[in-house]
């Protein structure tokens, strides 16, 4: 052996997924990319998410655990937790005790949420007043097209869905920005600062209505527009769930058409694989399940977020459903021999500001699916840190199956960082590690991914399932 091959075999490289896969691996990625993209078009909200996933769920022969009595080996179950969480599963045929594998993803993304009293009339426009939902940068905001994705009870009582924007024909939505000539001020700020919250304010309206009686003529036009189309009132709004969204479409993105750019990657991108992922799953010896989750982006919170009891619930319903009764210590050995992947985005590093990644531990777009040991920050802070145990199982397993993968920190020590559903999985006692792709511009109204590495997360989590 030559110095070059014994230092070659010594050595480790991050691979180029591209470069490593084969033509029908190439045309593989591509379908499932061109299908994620229409998935990302359909499900711009956690309750459209959930929505697209029943529907797919119910074409792969899934059904609705609820009306189950009892469920054996093969059957394909899922459980919906008040219209944006699923859990679905595949039941194995080894004995539920030895535990089971659990991909998780969420399925909510940074946006503007409207307030509970949104309307409001200025110098002859009407706008809505927004309250941001997760961590974004909100000078990314202004000026861009959006649309209005959401729920309200109408004054008979019934709850409609209503989305408008996404249709060639729609009206869109805007924030808008001040002209550069009259910036002086802002344009010296701290971005932070630059854009205030309360200063993002959607428009929506802007032909007042010829009245002598009333003063807001303008909102008054806009509200008799919503009452003619919907029959709700401004009162309505104050129960009402909506949320402003980039009205744009998913869109390759390169001459090669490498990446797919899009609104709400983090975590479609790995909610998508993950069910593709369970979907396709038959007959695994441990039984394979996937959960949706909502709230990640604040923090887990809420009855739908991945804090709340609906796991535990559900696996103790198909511990009972499959074995007749599911005591605590049953229940308890289930949980413990269960292992989880938390199935969320990477920081890629980004060209434009190298300076921020460490170059050994940072994950890079196109250079496969990234397994983060640890998430956190300031000293690993709020990371369930995996064990050495199951990281090395999990690389191995990655190995075996072909699936190209890379480690992942989410920035150099001390430049900021970030957290996953995975320490709340844990604290359960399961064995946890963060699994997913590498994004650019996270965050941001228009994200960026290689398609390699949404194919090569797919890949993983299908190897997961057959752990
Ligand atoms: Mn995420
Ligand atoms: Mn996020």
């Amino acid at each position: 052996m030559t110095d070059k091959e014994l230092y070659e075999s010594l050595t480790y490289e991050n691979k180029n997924a591209y470069l490593e896969m084969s033509e029908a691996e190439i045309i593989e990625m591509k379908t499932l990319c061109d299908d994620y993209r229409v998935f990302l078009n359909n499900g711009k909200t956690e309750r459209e998410c959930v929505k697209e996933a029943v529907k797919m769920a119910e074409a792969a022969g899934f059904s609705d655990i609820t009306k189950k009595n009892e469920l054996k080996p093969g059957d394909k179950i899922y459980k919906i937790n008040r219209n944006k969480n699923i859990f679905m599963a595949v039941i194995g045929s080894e004995d539920i005790t030895q535990g089971i594998n659990i991909a998780g993803a969420h399925i909510d993304s940074p946006r503007l949420d409207l307030k509970q009293n949104p309307l409001y009339e200025s110098t002859d426009m009407a706008l809505l007043k927004t309250h941001y939902y997760g961590g974004i940068k909100k000078y990314q905001w202004p000026t861009i097209p959006l649309a209005i994705h959401g729920v309200i009870y109408n004054t008979d009582g019934e709850k409609l869905d209503i989305v408008i924007g996404e249709k060639d024909d729609d009206p869109v939505f805007v924030i808008t920005d001040l002209l550069p000539h009259l910036a002086k001020d802002q344009m010296v700020k701290k971005m932070t600062e630059g854009i205030e919250a309360e200063n993002m304010n959607v428009l929506i309206g802007g032909m007042p209505i010829k009245s002598e009686d009333v003063k807001e003529k303008v909102k008054f036009s806009i509200l008799k527009i919503l009452n003619a189309r919907y029959k709700i009132t401004e009162k309505s709004f104050q129960s009402a769930e909506f949320e402003i969204v980039p009205a744009y479409k998913a869109r390759n993105v390169g001459l090669d058409e490498s990446f797919i750019g899009a609104y709400g990657h983090d975590d479609r991108v790995c909610a998508y694989t993950t069910l593709r992922g369970i979907l396709e799953e038959s007959a695994p010896k441990r039984t394979a399940c996937a959960i949706l989750v909502d709230k990640e982006e604040i923090g887990s919170m809420g009855n739908t977020g991945a804090q709340s009891a609906f796991m535990m619930m559900t696996i103790a319903e198909i511990v009972e459903k499959l074995t007749g009764c599911c005591s605590v210590t049953k229940l308890n050995r289930v949980i413990e021999n269960s292992a989880v992947m938390s199935s969320d985005v990477s920081a890629a590093v980004d060209p434009n500001y190298l300076s921020v990644s460490e170059s050994k531990n940072a994950s890079y777009a196109g250079q496969g699916v990234a397994i983060m040991k640890y998430t956190g920050a300031r000293g690993k802070y709020d990371s369930s840190d995996a064990n050495a145990e199951f990281v090395y199982e999990i690389g191995r397993l990655m190995d075996n199956e072909g699936v190209i993968w890379q480690t992942g920190e989410l920035g150099k020590v001390d430049q900021g960082g970030g957290g996953t559903i995975a320490q709340y999985v844990a604290n359960l006692n399961m064995d946890v590690i963060d699994c997913g792709v590498p994004v650019l511009s996270m965050h941001s109204p228009f994200e960026v991914v290689a398609k390699s590495d949404v194919y090569m997360a797919y890949r993983a989590y299908k190897a997961f399932f057959r752990r």
